[in-house]
């Protein structure tokens, strides 16, 4: 499989360090409110990878944190907590906020059939891990204590700039953010690894330190908790495009100063999900969730869907116009999927032939958009319907768009909507009265009965279409 690699900025060959095996890091939610479906659109691009790498044979073990303290307004250690900031708005306490917000990020995940990683870690429960990678780094000369907090020193580093080169006048957050610098900082870049000296007199999580009382900086977690589960040799790492710098910029500073060799090999960023106004953001108070569009009569697939169809490396756009489409295509194609049946052998040439095509648009760097039209091109063969739902099938374990379960549940309306009205046409009251007399010759085996009723309806312009779920009609 080739994959884009962010710190490479090339399509390289993806080979893990243990073969066979691959550890994966994600950045989990902030959860001071509901997840955004910018941020679901991160979220399921990750889940696609980490699929299609169990898909190709890989063990994948993953591993997510929550970040319920240390993130604030802006990314750099400038501007409110973002806990906080969401205790206050609710009324509620920074734990209740973080619990209830996870909760609702994993019935979004669910919704949408985003796996769970095998570990999810809050922040919280890893402090003293926290404090010991700190105090090694002080130890290693890599952070200075300065006005009561602990900073790293990016000046100690032959290279701090992973992803971009970034001229020293780009970091002056503070001037950026509209909120003072910070005078204890050796260099712009330098960044918090432990916070004493608050801004905010009513932070309510604090934790005793070897450097007084205090919280973590958020970049600090996402090393820590990475190598607690996955060691020192990460093969993944992936997070939206805004995580890039300086989130991940300072995790490889920190995490390599620490272990004293290359951590990370791969480095994968999903663009943004944009509206005509710019990126979606928690931040800007206004954003859709997932709860906002099934309100709206969307099915959490068809978003799926819609991801699906771009690319992870482009920014998409969001519009209702797009969702709408999106919408219309999805139930087309359930439609269609809905219409095969289960009418033989499987034809392992067709199978092999089309499947190949599936795994080459999604060895090339995760081409979803070409996975997509590989479905089409199951429904466009010349092969029969049991070799089409089994392809499907197969590319639906990594798709996950409930290909074959949505079918299924069409079918079964259909045939409870004929069932459920009698009609009072009377050649649809001798159409379904001989359907039932076919079922009865059928559970007496008696197959010459039941074959002479499809053939005499047949010769009548009526096509019998037998389902799981039973038997429905179509009139030409
Ligand atoms: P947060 O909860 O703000 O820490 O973000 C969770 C994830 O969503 C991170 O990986 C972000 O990079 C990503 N993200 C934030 N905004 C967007 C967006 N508009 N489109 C796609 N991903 C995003
Ligand atoms: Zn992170």
């Amino acid at each position: 499989m080739y994959l884009y690699n962010s710190a490479t900025k090339t399509k390289d060959e993806f080979v893990p360090h243990e073969a066979g095996k691959v550890s994966m890091y994600t950045c989990g939610p902030t959860v001071y409110h509901f997840a955004h479906i910018g941020n679901l659109r991160t979220y399921i691009m990750e889940d696609i990878l980490d699929r299609y790498l169990r898909y190709s044979g890989y063990e994948v073990t993953r591993v997510m944190n929550i970040t319920d303290v240390g993130h604030l307004t802006s990314d750099a250690d400038t501007g409110e907590d973002k806990m906080l900031k969401g205790a206050k708005r609710e009324h509620k306490t920074v734990m209740e906020i973080a619990k209830f917000y996870t909760d609702k990020f994993f019935e979004d995940c669910k919704a949408l059939n985003i796996r769970r990683p095998e570990v999810v870690e809050p922040a919280t429960s890893c402090i003293d891990d926290f404090i010991r990678v700190i105090e090694s780094l002080l130890e290693k000369g890599y952070a200075y204590e300065a006005g009561g907090n602990i900073y790293f020193d990016t000046s100690k580093l032959k290279q701090y700039y992973v992803f971009h080169n970034f001229e020293e006048e780009d970091l002056a957050v503070g001037v950026r953010e509209g909120v003072e610098e910070d005078g204890n900082k050796r260099n712009k870049a330098d960044f918090v690894l432990w916070f004493t000296k608050s801004k905010f007199d009513d932070q309510e999580l604090k934790w005793n330190s070897p450097w007084g009382v205090g919280y973590p900086g958020w970049h600090i977690e996402c090393s820590c908790i990475s190598m607690k589960h996955l060691g020192e040799y990460l093969d993944i790492h992936c997070g939206g495009i805004d995580n890039a710098f300086p989130h991940h910029t300072n995790e490889i500073a920190q995490s390599e100063a620490y272990l004293g060799h290359k951590w990370c090999n791969w480095w994968v960023h999903v663009l943004h999900l944009n509206t005509n106004s710019g990126k979606m953001s928690k931040s800007k108070g206004e954003f859709l969730t997932v709860s906002l569009l099934t309100e709206k009569g969307y099915d959490p697939m068809v978003y799926r869907f819609f991801c699906l169809q771009s690319h992870y490396r482009k920014s998409l756009v969001f519009s209702w116009e797009n969702m709408d489409n999106a919408k219309v295509a999805y139930n087309k194609l359930i439609a269609r999927i809905a219409t095969l049946k289960e009418d033989g052998d499987v034809d392992k040439a067709v199978f092999d032939a089309q499947k190949a095509n599936f795994i080459k648009a999604l060895d090339n760097d995760l081409n979803t958009s070409l996975a997509v039209t590989a479905i089409y091109d199951v429904l466009k063969a010349d092969t029969n319907g049991a070799t089409k739902l089994a392809l499907l099938a197969d590319f639906d374990k990594v798709l996950c768009l409930d290909l074959i379960e949505n079918a299924a549940k069409l079918n079964a309306e259909k045939s409870a909507e004929t069932e459920a009205v009698p009609s009072d046409d009377p050649f649809i009251r001798e159409i379904e009265a001989l359907i039932e007399a076919r079922k009865e010759a059928k559970k007496a085996k008696n197959y010459a009965e039941a074959d002479r009723i499809r053939n005499d309806l047949a010769a009548r312009g009526v096509t019998l279409i037998d389902t799981k779920e039973g038997t429905t009609y179509k009139i030409d």
